[in-house]
């Protein structure tokens, strides 16, 4: 069973998404870790972000693990590099690179096909990778209240950042993976929306085990 979970940056997708995983025993796949590990790898060997060619080779030579939480590109451990501002600023760009993209979903699919059962947040997951989805989440909160959680996990990570920059910084990314040709951000018509702006994170995993168990029948 797979459930797919979409939805704008900073609406809680990680946080929920491994909650649910957790709560019913699924493997979990961050989507957004992929597209972010190619593009730290495009920025530390000076890739032009506007070169299609360049970017997809590089994809092509890359090799992409994911273990729990962790991610592994090349055999290093990147999961804490690939959170660095400076890749948030490019991997909209990066990601918008359709020889990407095809090879992250190939990647994507062959994962979760391992996993069997599992909980895949991304962008375009019920819409492109898994339009098959048993359930299709799409997850949003209004602006400020996104920019004010970001803002929150950033400081307890002790990044000295400012409130407005982190909201532009969403904002902009959100505006290009809407705007781009290839699997762009977007709710797919079968998908439950959750607001989640005046929700806690228990409220909204209980809402999507609920949809699971309605879905897949009692005794999940
Ligand atoms: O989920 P996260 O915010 O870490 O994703 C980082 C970026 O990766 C997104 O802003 C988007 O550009 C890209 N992404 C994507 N398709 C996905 C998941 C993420 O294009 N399925």
């Amino acid at each position: 069973m797979i459930i797919a979970i979409d939805g704008p940056a900073g609406a809680g997708k990680s946080t929920v998404a491994k909650a649910v995983a957790r709560a019913l025993g699924f493997g979990y796949l961050d989507t957004g870790a992929m597209y972010r590990a190619i593009t730290y790898k495009a920025l530390e060997t000076k890739t032009g972000l506007d070169d299609q060619v360049a970017l997809g080779e590089l994809a092509k030579r890359s090799h992409l693990e994911l273990s729990d939480s962790h991610i592994f590109l090349d055999g290093r451990d990147v999961t804490e590099d690939i959170r660095l501002p400076r890749v948030g600023g490019a991997v909209s760009v990066v990601s918008s690179a359709a020889v990407v993209r095809s090879q992250m979903v190939s990647k994507q699919r062959e994962v979760a096909a391992a996993l069997k059962s599992v909980v895949v947040e991304g962008r375009d997951i019920g819409t492109v990778v898994f339009p098959d989805a048993e359930i299709k989440i799409f997850l949003t909160a209004g602006a400020a209240k996104r920019a004010a959680r970001r803002l929150a996990e950033l400081r307890a990570k002790g990044l000295d950042v400012a409130a407005d920059a982190v909201e532009s910084e969403l904002l902009d990314r959100d505006r290009l993976d809407s705007g781009r040709d290839v699997g762009p951000l977007l709710q797919a018509p079968d998908a439950h929306l959750i607001d989640t702006t005046d929700m806690t994170v228990d409220d909204v995993v209980r809402a999507i085990k609920a949809l699971t168990e309605a879905a897949d029948g009692p005794g999940i």
